[in-house]
């Protein structure tokens, strides 16, 4: 590929600066390396850039006066309409990547030409047991190999020039519903990777591996197991006290499927943990109990996995408020002090800032208005004061945030020159909870114990509610308030970049990735990439030029759950694009999805009641995936299926004949007259034309 004049020309005058980051690249990426990665501002060598994980970059060619030229070196698509999340690790200008099916890319990053890929070959009928789409958060790279944890619950280790396998482990029961998205994390000659499934029924716990053999040096429950097998620990033995009924034989939960981060002077290990199973607390036996670790941030030493300390976040928790948002370490002045602070904005709505070395909290406070399931924290404890509203028992109530959170797994960014942390917030976000007092565990199904089939005025209500809002926050944790907002026409923004250019750089999901000035928010820069972006941006050096490469991908549980502003939500061919100064490269964007309004393939007979009925029952086995009210983003759009699907529609759903392309059989949870009024219903929802919402 041709380079424009202008990156030539740049590339003569920094040749000094590209010789550094040539030698350090020479050496492999250690223990040394790791922990220097801020200085080495030519690559980005793990997920969150440095050990502290601010996705900060002190690179400065790309700047307030330069942006303008900022422009498309190449695009390479991936073969996907899924969800892409990762994060590009680079090295000597090698980009490492991961995409759909946790599958592995090496990329030449001045060209996007392909070096190797690895396909996993994950079995597609997995999908039956991820909650939020088949994305994978991308690589660990270390002593010359490449870490990848797969959705079928493999850590395997790659040759990084080569893309062949070293080594793999199965890190879970393969009989339980357990997967792996989150990245791996290198911490002192270890891989530690978490796994998700909670949602299903699993018990959370992380493992660290050798990272030269594959064998597991250890392994930390988060929450306890059955009483009458014995604890693994003490901390596990206090955990127990704190569970009722007999939550070991659903699993538990708490499991920690993102956002392990490791501080390599404390040698501790920090990582958040999920719902407990069942989302709802009546459904767990004890409501008043806390159960522990689940939906906490825990800090465990990294040499032996035993904790060091623990909090709580949402004690009891009945809302699916998962703690496993990304962790942030600063050292920061409060109240006159040097504090060393781990920071998380968790989906629950409040920043939380605690003391890394002894789990304290420092301070809280909700970083999106309209928070209802919780008034407040604690000032001492950092416990938070639940709203009487937020919980009544088996009835259904609404609350704020919903359960994707008013911040999600997307990386935020914290850039030390302005002492700010960037993040996308969803505003005002509500959901129904009802749980579903006939729920009882199917190991074949999802745990969450919400009744779909409920249908009373909270419906009503939830629908004249106004509707959420997306922003790029600026939130300065010290004082514990926004210093700017932008916002945007969506609600879902991705994850951050910030530079020393005093830019951050954000995508999100109508396609437009763009650069904002870190101090105030302005908008400087935006380039549109044809389809949704979650992923956080990188910056890198090749050959002495700054590049920035993000994952263009829609898909995720937003995807499925984005009805408020779908129509200016882009899903699409799923690609990877590189961006430098003098970039002239124009991106072909394929069309994707359809133009026309839906019309029914087939006509079938069907009472009023039956659609009805099909309709809650697509709400709760079919939505998750193809979208609710059948308007789907990445994946098929059922309101278009074609006469053949129609008339293989039971083989599909309950013979899984399409198993081998994603979709499982239904077997062991519908009937076959319940897939019949399903079908009934899809064909309603073509017949009712483009319209994107059910009736
Ligand atoms: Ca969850």
């Amino acid at each position: 590929m041709r380079m424009p004049v202008a990156i030539f020309t740049a590339s003569v005058l920094i040749l000094a600066l590209g010789g550094i980051a040539r030698s350090q690249a020479s050496k492999p990426v250690d223990n040394g390396r790791l922990t220097g990665a801020d200085r080495d501002s030519g690559n980005w060598l793990m997920y969150g850039r440095t050990y502290d994980d601010h996705r900060f970059s002190s690179l400065k060619q790309i700047n307030e006066q330069t942006i303008a030229k900022l422009g498309l070196i190449w695009s390479r698509e991936l073969g996907t309409t899924r969800g892409l999340e990762a994060t590009p690790i680079v090295e000597n200008g090698v980009i490492y990547t991961t995409g759909s099916w946790s599958i592995v890319y090496a990329l030449d990053a001045k060209t996007g030409d392909v070096r190797w890929t690895y396909d996993p070959a994950v079995p597609r009928t997995r999908a039956f047991f991820i909650c939020c789409d088949v994305v994978n958060r991308g690589v660990a790279l270390y002593r010359g190999k490449v870490y990848v944890g797969t959705l079928d619950g493999r850590l395997i280790a790659l040759d990084a020039q080569s893309g062949t396998p070293v080594w793999s482990v199965l890190t879970i029961d393969p009989m339980r519903p357990y997967a792996i998205t989150g990245y791996p994390r290198i911490a002192k000659g270890m891989v530690i990777i978490g796994n998700a499934g909670a949602e299903y029924g699993v018990r959370g716990y992380i493992s660290a591996y050798d990272a030269e053999t594959g064998k597991m040096v250890w392994r930390t429950h988060t929450v306890p197991g059955d009483p009458s097998r014995g604890f693994e620990s003490k901390a596990m033995e206090r955990a127990a006290k704190t569970w009722s009924g007999d939550w070991w034989t659903v699993g538990g939960g708490g499991t920690v499927w993102e956002g392990i981060v490791y501080d390599p002077s404390l040698d501790l290990l920090y990582f958040g943990t999920g719902n407990a199973t069942a989302w709802y607390r009546d459904l767990r036996g004890n409501p008043q109990g806390d159960n522990l670790y689940a939906a906490s941030i825990l800090a465990v030493h990294a040499r032996n996995g035993e904790l060091a300390w623990y909090f709580q976040t949402v004690p009891g928790d009945n809302w699916d408020y998962d703690a496993t948002q990304p962790l942030l370490q600063a050292d920061l002045m409060i109240a006159g002090r040097q504090r060393n602070v781990i920071m998380q904005a968790s989906k629950n709505g409040f920043f939380y800032v605690l003391d890394r070395k002894t789990g304290e909290f420092i301070s809280g406070a909700p970083f999106v208005s309209g928070i209802t399931w919780a008034t407040g924290l604690d000032p001492k404890t950092g416990r938070p004061m639940e709203s009487s509203s937020a919980y009544a028992g088996l009835q259904p109530i609404i609350v704020s945030p919903d359960p994707g959170g008013a911040h999600n797994w997307n990386p935020m960014a914290f850039n030390p020159a302005t002492g700010l942390v960037y993040l996308s917030a969803k505003v005002g976000t509500h959901a129904i909870h009802a749980p579903d007092p006939q729920w009882k565990y199917n190991s074949k199904s999802e745990n969450i114990g919400f009744d779909p089939r409920y249908e009373g005025p909270l419906n009503d209500k939830l629908r004249s509610l106004p509707p959420p809002s997306g922003e790029l926050l600026a939130w300065d944790p010290v004082k514990q308030r926004a210093a700017w907002k932008a916002s945007y026409p969506v609600v879902e923004g991705g994850g951050v970049l910030t530079t020393a250019a005093n830019l951050v750089f954000q995508g999100r999901a109508d396609g437009v990735l763009a650069a904002y000035r870190a101090t105030d928010g302005q908008q400087l820069w935006k380039f549109d990439a044809g389809t949704g972006i979650m992923a956080p941006p990188v910056t890198y050096l090749v050959n002495g030029i700054q590049f920035v490469s993000v994952m263009v991908g829609w898909g995720g549980a937003d995807a499925a759950f984005n009805a408020p502003n779908r129509g200016k939500i882009k899903p699409g061919y799923g690609r990877i694009l590189t961006f430098a100064l003098g970039g002239t490269a124009t991106l072909t964007i394929r069309a994707f999805g359809h133009t026309e309004p839906p019309t029914p393939a087939i006509t079938m007979n069907a009472s009023p009641e039956t659609v009805h009925e099909g309709k809650l029952l697509y709400g709760g086995k079919c939505a998750q995936c193809h979208g609710i009210d059948v308007v789907a983003g990445p994946l098929p759009d059922l309101r278009y299926a074609s006469k053949t699907v129609h008339e293989q529609f039971e083989a599909i759903v309950l013979g899984g004949t399409r198993s081998s392309l994603g979709m499982p059989s239904f077997k062991d949870l519908l009937g076959a007259d319940q897939v019949r009024a399903i079908q009934a219903y899809v064909l309603s929802r073509a017949s009712e034309g483009a319209n994107q919402t059910s009736k």
